[in-house]
């Protein structure tokens, strides 16, 4: 077995969606099947596993996860509060 081939996602199991080689599924934005969370690098579905790729997939996936933030409202404070 060749150093690096298989992601260490086995603690995602039953979170965000994984591919039969247990990569995280993720689209061109880096969203996961869960709406708000991110994933980039040579844990997903990503091709080509090399650094200037995942380099690129951190800032874009950075970018969405903006983007998803300023889109979405803020819980109220009351409701924080009951969730603590
Ligand atoms: C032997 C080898 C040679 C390579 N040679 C090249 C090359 O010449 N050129 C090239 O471009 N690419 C090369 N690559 C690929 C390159 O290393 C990867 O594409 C790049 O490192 C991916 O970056 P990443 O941040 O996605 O993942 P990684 O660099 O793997 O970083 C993931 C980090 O997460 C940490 N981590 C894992 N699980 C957990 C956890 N549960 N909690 C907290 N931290 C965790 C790991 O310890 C690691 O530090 C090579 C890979 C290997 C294995």
């Amino acid at each position: 077995m060749q150093i690096g081939l298989l992601p260490n996602t086995e603690w995602l199991k039953g979170t965000v969606e994984l591919s039969p080689r247990g990569e995280i599924v993720v689209d061109e934005r880096g969203q996961t099947s869960v709406p708000g969370v991110f994933a980039a690098g040579d844990c997903t579905t990503v091709p080509y596993k090399q650094i200037v790729i995942a380099m690129g997939e951190g800032s874009k996936a950075s970018l969405a996860a903006f983007d998803h933030l300023i889109r979405t409202s803020a819980p109220k404070a009351e409701a924080v509060a009951e969730a603590a």
